[in-house]
């Protein structure tokens, strides 16, 4: 009795952290992080990608190249094994848009088309604006306030650290096209759903279901929208011209590209890394996301300098046609899903170059105490502890229906979309301590999951524990 009570309390005396890693393991992640930040955060691997690519529109020639490089570049590095995986997926070819007022004024706006919308006719369409504060109203509005007019919703993306502010306003992105066309407008414009005051427009996709009809859609820059609210404010008809010359195209092929560093004691079971290759065509992609290329491939890169090798195997993926609807992490979802049991997570860089400030993750009852002292390994990093909702970023959402445990590493999001989209996403936007930052964390979260002495829970288990 006496000595169970000693043992009890020497137990909840211990470290949690000894329950999960050996102190060899944290010692090693301690060196990871400080290494991570006496570098760049492989600045020069964005760099390079940027600047020998330049812009990769998923489904381009540039897509091609982009594959390319990446088997090289990641072959250079040393990982044990690259691969890439086939992902087929409908493309789309801007063209040009030209978007401007006719009446009562003349002035040309500067717009970009988004991402799956039909060209107009040659020549462009011309009609009265009508104006939505956001989707919401367009669909209640009355057909006969709609019918043959262009579309304008007008509201405004919120700036904030987590991002929180796209997913409401890019409602009118995603869906704005198809209610219109079921309205019968003849055409759809929409505020940018960026926080920019220059005039930069923001791209982006809508919603792709074959064979539903959609109209025309451009975007506007946000001093632009103004301007237009201003002039439907004059109470007089305001007349809109819109030229898009877009086309789909026939499917293409492009790749995931996985690179490995294999295991020494449970190489079946893997810590997935994720970023995205492709870009809009518009800027150079740095932001989104060759920022998160060079951060997943920096701290791997770093776990592979060391003598020891991890546990488990780390992947770092490079996901195709992340931009053009996900087209990457759908098909490793359905490749991998009966699998799932042997992925630790999946945690994917996809939101910029800023400071990461909080760790969320989506694992088992039995895993959140490891989620908590890897935490207190990334505190150094200034990163606090979030909440057990998490989803891993963009690629690894189609995942989550078959039990895919996931990390996020919440970074600081507050201009990103000043950037994210537009001509304005360029190599000098990123801060190499910033991503020297990024890089310390996704080590250390890396080789500690790798380290870990029970599984996060991913599998059928994790689908619907309501986390
Ligand atoms: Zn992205």
């Amino acid at each position: 009795m006496k000595t169970t009570l000693v043992l009890l309390s020497l137990l909840l005396a211990w470290p949690a952290a000894a329950e999960w890693f050996t102190e060899a393991d944290l010692d090693t992640a301690r060196e990871l992080r400080e290494a991570a930040l006496q570098r760049d955060g492989g600045f020069e691997i964005v760099a390079d990608l940027t600047t020998r690519i330049g812009p990769r529109m998923a489904g381009t020639e540039a897509d091609a190249k982009a594959v390319a490089w990446a088997v090289e570049t990641l072959t250079d590095i040393g990982f044990d094994r690259v691969w890439k995986e086939p992902v087929t997926f409908p493309t789309w070819e801007r063209g040009f848009e030209r978007v401007g007022v006719t009446a009562p004024v003349e002035q040309r706006f500067e717009a970009l088309a988004i991402g799956y919308s039909p060209p107009t006719p040659e020549g462009g369409i011309e009609a009265e604006v009508v104006q939505f504060a956001d989707l919401a109203s367009l669909e209640a509005a009355s057909p006969d306030e709609v019918a043959d007019r262009i579309v304008f919703i007008s509201n405004r993306m919120e700036r904030a650290r987590d991002g929180s502010g796209y997913g409401p306003a890019v409602q009118a992105r995603s869906r704005g096209a198809i209610v219109a066309a079921e309205m019968g407008a003849v055409g759809v414009i929409i505020r940018s759903i960026g926080t920019s005051t220059n005039r930069f427009a923001h791209t982006g996709g809508m919603r792709f279901d074959v064979g539903q009809r959609r109209l025309p859609a451009a975007a506007i820059s946000n001093p632009d929208a103004d301007q237009l609210e201003r002039l439907l404010e004059l109470g007089e008809p305001v007349r809109l011209h819109m030229e898009i010359a877009a086309q789909k195209t026939e499917a293409y092929t492009s790749h995931n590209v996985i690179a490995e560093i294999t295991g020494a004691k449970y190489p079946e079971k893997i810590v997935a890394l994720g970023a995205h290759l492709d870009s809009w065509d518009v800027g150079t992609g740095a932001l989104d996301d060759g920022a998160g290329i060079a951060i997943i491939t920096e701290a791997a890169r770093l776990i592979l300098e060391r003598d020891e090798r991890p546990d488990r195997s780390i992947h770092v993926i490079y996901f195709a046609a992340e931009e053009v609807g996900l087209w990457g992490g759908r098909h490793w979802a359905e490749k991998h899903r009966d699998n799932f049991g042997n992925y630790q997570l999946g945690a994917e860089s996809d939101f910029g170059a800023g400071q990461i400030y909080e760790i969320g993750a989506r694992v088992s009852d039995e895993a959140w105490p490891v989620i908590e002292a890897i935490q207190a390994e990334l505190a150094p990093l200034g990163i606090e502890l979030g909440g057990r909702q998490a989803f891993g970023g963009p690629d690894f959402i189609p995942s989550l229906p078959y039990g895919l445990a996931v990390v996020d590493l919440r970074q600081d999001g507050t201009n990103y979309f000043d950037y994210h989209h537009t001509e304005n996403d360029t190599l000098d936007k990123i801060d190499p301590e910033d991503l020297a930052q990024n890089a310390a964390a996704y080590a250390v979260l890396a080789w500690l999951a790798a380290q870990s002495s029970i599984d996060f829970g991913s599998g059928p288990g994790l689908i619907d524990n309501g986390q």
